[in-house]
């Protein structure tokens, strides 16, 4: 088995489902008392979320370079950053390091695809649905992510980053974005393309096939390490 790097902590909410998810699937292929091999680099995320605030993104791309350097050090074979919206610095990182950063949205959307779907409504961070780094990805590989609109994507940032990023889970967020999801006509799948999305909504309450960029990557990261 290949040793996986992760760089966590991004938030350490949903670092906790990728290590219970890591496991899980190795348990569930390999049996018995396997488990994944690991090293985690988890960062404060208060430093992380103050340059993305601030457009700094090199910042904060070297940050997490550094943090990749280290778990190369250590023996990790390939590095997941453990969160959406740090892989608009996805290519700073790989570019620190001479294993592969396997990426997020590469997981998606592959796994878009195998559901049959081709429209996700992409629910995330206001860098994520905003910029061109992970929507691009997608749209390379035939697949058109749409985004709900302004005054609902600053009010899920608002619920990732005030909300899910610190613990709290409300019913009162929940049932927001349930509205969110039913206003969309057009989109044939969901991805929670935030990591701790999966943490306030779970695949049974929609309607329509849900991509859990958590679940999807953690995946990724054990066909890597199992061959
Ligand atoms: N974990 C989140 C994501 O997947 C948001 C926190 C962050 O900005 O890294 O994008």
């Amino acid at each position: 088995m290949k040793t996986l790097g992760l760089l966590g902590g991004m938030s350490a909410e949903s670092t906790t489902l990728y290590y219970q998810e890591l496991n899980r699937l190795v348990r569930e292929r390999l049996g018995g008392l396997h488990s994944a091999q690991l090293l985690l680099w988890s960062v404060d995320f208060a430093g992380i979320a103050d340059l993305q605030a601030r457009g700094e993104w090199a910042q904060a791309g070297a940050v997490l370079a550094d943090a990749a350097r280290r778990l190369e050090g250590a023996g990790a074979q390939a590095i997941l950053i453990c969160a959406n919206t740090m892989h608009l610095v996805a290519d700073q990182v790989q570019a620190a390091v001479g294993v592969p950063v396997i990426h997020i949205a590469d997981a998606t959307a592959d796994a878009v695809k195998a559901a049959g779907c081709s429209r996700p409504l992409l629910l995330a961070t206001k860098f994520t649905m905003e910029k061109d780094f992970y929507r691009g990805r997608l749209a390379a590989r035939g697949i058109e992510a749409v985004v709900p609109d302004q005054a609902d994507r600053d009010l899920l940032h608002a619920i990732i980053y005030d909300e899910l990023c610190q613990g709290v889970i409300s019913a009162v967020s929940k049932a927001q974005v349930l509205a969110m999801i039913a206003k969309d006509g057009s989109a044939d799948c969901v991805i929670f393309g935030c990591t701790e999305v999966g943490l306030l909504l779970a695949p049974g309450d929609l309607a329509v096939p849900v991509v859990d960029t958590a679940l999807v990557h953690a995946r990724a990261g054990v066909d890597f390490a199992l061959g």
